[in-house]
């Protein structure tokens, strides 16, 4: 067990001071005082330190991803301590533009790996293309048997991917709804969106004239979309922002005009960032998505943005929690969620990370690194 003393909590609402026990993976206990006279209990003064719920990313290229510009511009695997740096201590996985050389197979192993190495991970199945890419054959039977399997993956409006048509759209969002019913999962169909003028027209185009719910509709990559991601939480979805540089100055625009608890951000981590020339011919230039971006913009709208923590932190904790039915055991620090904690010092920088009870970073010191990192 380990205490955790004069901390100011954010639940991710403003708590205030207090002690927070933790032990067997979850939240035991959490008062303003908290004396305990028991063997074995750690304790760590967290005084002056925020506590705030463990980040979830929902949107990682955990074995890489990219490689538009040849096989040397595929882009490299996630590590655990970019995870731990980044106060992420749950993320989704999956493939992006390449559904060839990177594998459901090498995603699914990936996903058990980090697992095992102490943070929580979940995968998607499929890549940009249509049809799908899966493990068993099919959809439903990768979301009904594989457990770290909660969605499919899509690309729509870029040209990068296979431009479902209508058809073929609802056909795939229907099965992943069905198959999540079936396994007691969200069932999400997590829609890469491009640049394409048309955005996410089509899925709110589904939304009007079926009864499909729209929350089987994950679109992101909704930054360049604004107006439609807007659009889109007032129809009753999540709309996903991929964090950049631009998105401490978007959130005003959010905050004002959308239901700011269905917006969830994501980092695009280890995705390739390609930059096109004008006619989106040639590559002119290549980069790589960091998770530390994810925290880096909800700390950007604080110190630049003048937004309170409390309202920025739920768009990568509880926002994401509750849109992936994990609310409150992951984006939430309550008694019974897990011990999923990240400690913010006075300038509000990552200096301590507990992933599922244990100590990952403590005094930005990492005390856990992946099984084969230095
Ligand atoms: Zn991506």
């Amino acid at each position: 067990m380990l205490l955790l003393k004069n901390a100011e909590v954010y639940g991710p609402e403003r708590l205030g001071k207090r002690d927070v026990l933790l032990g067997g993976g979850q939240v035991l206990a959490m008062e303003e005082e908290l004396t305990l006279t028991l063997p074995g209990v750690e304790t760590y003064d967290a005084k002056g330190r925020a506590l705030v719920p463990g980040f979830l990313d929902q949107h990682v290229h955990s074995i890489g991803g990219g490689g538009e510009g040849g096989p040397h511009t595929r882009t490299p695997e996630l590590l655990l301590s970019d995870v731990i740096k980044a106060g992420v201590t749950t993320l989704v996985g999956l493939l992006g533009t390449d559904g060839i050389t990177r594998t459901m197979e090498a995603l699914i192993a990936k996903t058990k790996a980090l697992n095992n190495e102490g943070v929580t991970a979940f995968c998607l199945t499929s890549a940009y293309q249509y049809p799908p890419v899966t493990l068993t054959g099919s959809v439903m039977r990768d979301i009904m048997y594989i457990q770290e399997v909660i969605g499919c993956k899509l690309a729509i409006a870029d040209h990068r991917g296979s431009h479902p048509n209508r058809e073929e759209l609802i056909r795939l969002v229907s099965d992943v709804r069905m198959a999540g019913l079936l396994a007691g999962k969200p069932g999400v169909l997590h829609i890469h969106t491009g640049a394409a003028p048309e955005g996410i027209e089509p899925i709110m185009e589904i939304v009007r004239t079926t009864d499909i719910p729209p929350c089987h509709f994950r679109p992101t990559h909704l930054g360049r979309h604004l107006d439609q991601a807007i659009a889109f939480t007032h129809m009753g979805g999540y709309a996903d922002i991929t964090t950049k540089d631009d998105t401490p100055s978007q959130v005003h625009q959010l905050l004002e005009e959308a239901v700011a608890d269905h917006i969830t951000m994501s980092s695009d981590s280890n995705g390739s960032m390609p930059k096109w020339d004008s006619k989106r011919e040639r590559i002119v230039g290549m980069g790589v998505g960091r998770m530390t971006n994810l925290y880096r913009a909800v700390r950007r709208m604080v110190t630049e943005e003048g937004i309170p923590l409390e309202t920025a932190l739920p768009f990568i904790t509880s926002n994401v929690a509750r849109a992936l039915e994990l609310y409150p055991r992951k984006g939430a620090v309550q008694v019974g969620s897990d011990a999923d904690l990240v400690l913010l010092d006075q300038d509000l920088s990552i200096c301590g990370v507990f992933a599922k009870g244990r100590p990952m970073m403590w005094e930005k010191e990492l005390l856990a690194k992946g099984t084969f990192e230095e």
